[in-house]
């Protein structure tokens, strides 16, 4: 049934319903007030954040189910609560849609967004419906905790400390880069190749286990690319950084998807957005000893990419040991393509 005949109310009912029965003793009060409330830990301090993804800038109803643009905006939200090395508490979600659509797609929304948050223990408190003339907006606000005064920060990066990543880069990018040349039909067939793009997961674990075992002195997600998010670490800390481009963690599918497209794989490396991975630094050697235990642990590989220098700017190392100033060039909402 469109939306123009539900109404909102009886819309939040069924997002209301969507929840009951999922909420911790940490919720003492959910959806279905004018706030949730919440119970956080002695000791922590809150940590917030939100994201927005809106149609056409950040995703394209073509391949995005509805479920999946739920999950997709929980996970960029989620990865930030992952970046500060926190624990997520409750997510609020603001959606704004064309009285057009189906209720269903909006349930099926609000579905990704609570599936993936109860993976998390991230569940959703709340948010807000508003018509939209056109295209749709969504909004996820996180709210987590971390321990008092030890939350990971942008700065705190020290000279000559090692830049680590979690995964792979560039998968995000090269699932794109795989949609906007495939047909609709072929879509099912490279599910495994846009997975990273489509369905996220966030590091919320992995940072937990890494901000608990080691002493990062600092942490970021790749949500923009690594050449940005290295050069926020950068400017925060006041420093600069050089990154091994031969050791750059790219996987197999992601270089074939650039070859096939006569394209450099590096260039999704370093500046493909939306990976979701963490780049943090460390001193030298503390690392090492559990890069083990972390693939074991998570499946998920940490590599050492660079290290921070006095000179500022980012420098990139080739195997022949050639130095190249390089430019952030994330994604950035107010440049040109
Ligand atoms: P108010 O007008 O007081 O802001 P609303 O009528 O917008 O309240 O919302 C009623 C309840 O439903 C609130 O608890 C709100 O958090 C929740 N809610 C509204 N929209 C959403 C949504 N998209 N997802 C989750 N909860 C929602
Ligand atoms: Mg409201």
């Amino acid at each position: 049934m469109r939306i123009g005949q539900t109404g909102e109310f009886s819309l939040i009912e069924e997002i209301r319903k969507k929840m009951e029965g999922r909420y911790s003793p940490r919720v003492s009060l959910g959806i279905g007030d004018d706030c949730a409330v919440l119970v956080p830990e002695e000791g922590k301090e809150l940590i917030v954040s939100t994201d927005t993804f809106v149609e056409k800038i950040h995703f394209d109803l073509a391949w995005f189910s509805f479920y999946q643009i739920g999950w997709r905006a929980m996970a960029a939200a989620l990865s930030d609560i992952a970046a500060m090395g926190g624990a997520p508490l409750g997510a609020l979600l603001g959606c704004s849609v064309s009285v057009e659509r189906d209720k269903e797609e909006v349930i099926d929304l609000v579905r990704g967004v609570r599936d993936l948050g109860l993976l998390y223990d991230c569940p959703l408190v709340g948010g807000d419906l508003t018509r939209s003339p056109g295209e749709l907006f969504v909004n996820v606000t996180v709210l987590g905790e971390v321990d008092r005064g030890k939350a990971l920060c942008r700065a705190g990066a020290e000279e000559g400390d090692e830049v680590w990543v979690t995964g792979f880069l560039g998968a995000s990018h090269a699932g794109l880069k795989t949609l906007l040349r495939s047909s609709a039909v072929s879509r099912e067939a490279v599910r495994d190749r846009t997975d990273r793009y489509l369905q996220p997961t966030p590091r919320i674990r992995e940072a937990c286990f890494l901000a608990n075992l080691v002493s990062i002195n600092s942490m970021i997600d790749l949500s923009d690319g690594l050449s940005s998010d290295l050069g926020h670490i950068c400017s925060c800390s006041g420093l600069g950084a050089l990154i091994f481009s031969s050791s750059l963690p790219i996987s197999p599918e992601t270089k074939e998807v650039a070859r096939s497209l006569r394209e450099d794989s590096l260039d999704y490396a370093l500046n493909g957005g939306e990976d979701f991975e963490l780049c943090f630094t460390a001193g030298e050697g503390r690392i090492d000893p559990w890069v083990d235990r972390f693939r074991e642990a998570f499946g998920l590989s940490l590599t050492r990419v660079g290290r921070m220098v006095r000179d500022e700017g980012l420098i990139l190392i080739d195997s022949q040991g050639r130095k190249k100033d390089i430019q952030p060039r994330g994604f950035d909402h107010f440049l040109p393509v």
